[in-house]
């Protein structure tokens, strides 16, 4: 059969989703292909998976601290069956909301596995598809080194993690990108022993200097365990318990399993002139929100700014970051103001001191904000707004923060600048 649509489709996660209902509120007929879930690795192996068990991880984490709250809690257990159960539940809630918002929203979905054959043509099982225009939004895949093969076992993937019967003892995580620190602060909470091995010479390398140097501190307070310009060279089978892990400086550490988190890469695909590429395929920002962005303006046709793309790692406290790095600026050519979350009160009403607040300026504008605190991600989107819009630290110094928060923080560290 041959089936005529304005806009084709290829993959149903945020890039696809979004770019579906931005065509539809233009006023276009869609359809989206999708060879597995609905939603994509963000809603079913990615963002809200791993949030979601990192949500009963910290709640736990805050139960072992409570007494010094006046809170007693005896005889705490964690059932990861649950876990994994609850996470499990959220997901498959949040995907039928989806599917729901695609049907009403006029969105043709087709569940299957598609081809494009040109710039004009979908080939998905023995139907044809004519469209005006297509996009591919197929995503990325896990990705290790040759030698280190996901096998399900002891080189598990970001993917395979997702659906452990029981908590490890000890683990290595190999990668201290976002999702390698989110898994160590998840770990570390439900008291699994964890080791972080990173290639480069710091933690979280693609943040600001002093974060990276504030999470080593945090990881050695929760004696999480690290090596940096460090990397896995080889795994084998322990005849009696896990797996022995060879790391590059000779140390053999013997764990259960290895999380491989050293990044994602775009799925192997012909690249077809006309066809748009969007989200994690496009071999840009690996994020979901950069997906949804580049989404919208790509259906809308307005430009965006990379720029100003939030970073988010989530855990207690958050860390998030856009815009300049200090150590990619020239000394002398910028101002720097820093504040410390403990300098806040609801810092200490929360029980959650840890962090800080660090802006970079120029010529009276925020060129880059770095913050470790709870809310981080919150507090950030204020300072992305008024760096996107190019609202002077003059005028922020203008505005009423509310007390007690922690945007104060963000009141008192632009204070301090010129
Ligand atoms: C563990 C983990 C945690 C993450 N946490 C965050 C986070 O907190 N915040 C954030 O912003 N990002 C996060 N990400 C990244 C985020 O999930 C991705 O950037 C986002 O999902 C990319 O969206 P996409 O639409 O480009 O691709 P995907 O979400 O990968 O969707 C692509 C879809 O295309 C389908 N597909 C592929 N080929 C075909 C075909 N031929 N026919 C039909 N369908 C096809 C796939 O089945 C898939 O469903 C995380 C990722 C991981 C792995």
């Amino acid at each position: 059969m041959v089936l005529n649509y304005d806009l084709g489709i290829v993959g149903g996660g945020p890039a696809g989703y979004t770019a579906a209902f931005q065509a539809r509120k233009l006023g276009k007929s869609v359809v989206l292909f999708e060879k597995d879930e609905i939603g994509g690795v963000c809603l079913n192996r990615g963002c809200i998976p791993t949030k979601t068990i990192l949500h009963s991880a910290e709640i736990f984490e805050e139960m072992k601290k409570s007494e010094n709250l006046g809170i007693q809690c005896s005889d705490l257990k964690v059932d990861f069956e649950k876990v994994i159960a609850h996470k499990d539940d959220v997901v498959a809630k949040l995907r039928k909301n989806l599917e729901l918002a695609l049907k009403n929203a006029g969105v043709v979905v087709v569940k299957e596995y598609a081809e494009i054959l040109n710039s004009k043509q979908i080939k998905a099982v023995e139907d044809l598809y004519e469209c005006s225009q297509i996009i591919s939004a197929i995503g990325s895949a896990p990705a290790a080194p040759k030698s280190l093969n996901f096998d399900g076992k002891y080189i598990l993937s970001s993917d395979d993690i997702l659906n452990l019967k029981k908590l490890p003892k000890k683990v290595l995580i190999a990668g201290s990108g976002a999702i390698g620190i989110e898994w160590a602060r998840i770990f570390s909470s439900f008291d699994v022993e964890v080791i972080v091995v990173e290639l480069a010479d710091k933690l979280l390398p693609i943040a600001d200097i002093e974060v990276s140097k504030r999470i080593e501190r945090m990881f050695k307070m929760k004696k999480v365990k690290f090596l940096t310009s460090t990397s896995v060279e080889k795994v084998s089978e322990n005849s009696l318990s896990g797996c022995d892990v060879t790391l590059s400086n000779g140390e053999v550490k013997n764990v259960d399993f290895v999380l491989m988190a050293t990044g994602r890469k775009p799925l192997e695909t012909q690249r077809i002139e006309g066809v748009k590429y969007i989200g994690d395929i496009s071999g840009e920002i690996q994020l979901a929100h950069f997906a949804i962005k580049q989404a919208i303006c790509e259906i809308s046709e307005i430009p965006y700014d990379k720029n100003l793309i939030p970073s988010v790692v989530y855990g207690t406290p958050e860390i998030a970051w856009a815009g300049a790095r200090e150590q990619d600026l020239e000394a002398g050519t910028f101002e720097k103001s820093m504040l410390l979350i403990s300098a806040l009160g609801k810092s200490h009403c929360d029980n959650c001191t840890d962090g800080f607040i660090k802006i970079l300026s120029r010529d009276n504008k925020i060129i880059g904000a770095h913050i470790i605190s709870k809310e981080a991600s919150a507090l950030l989107q204020q300072l992305i707004i008024a760096m996107q819009n190019k609202i002077s630290v003059d005028k922020i110094k203008e505005t009423c923060f509310a007390h007690p928060t922690y945007s104060e923080g963000i009141f008192e560290c632009i204070c301090n600048l010129n």
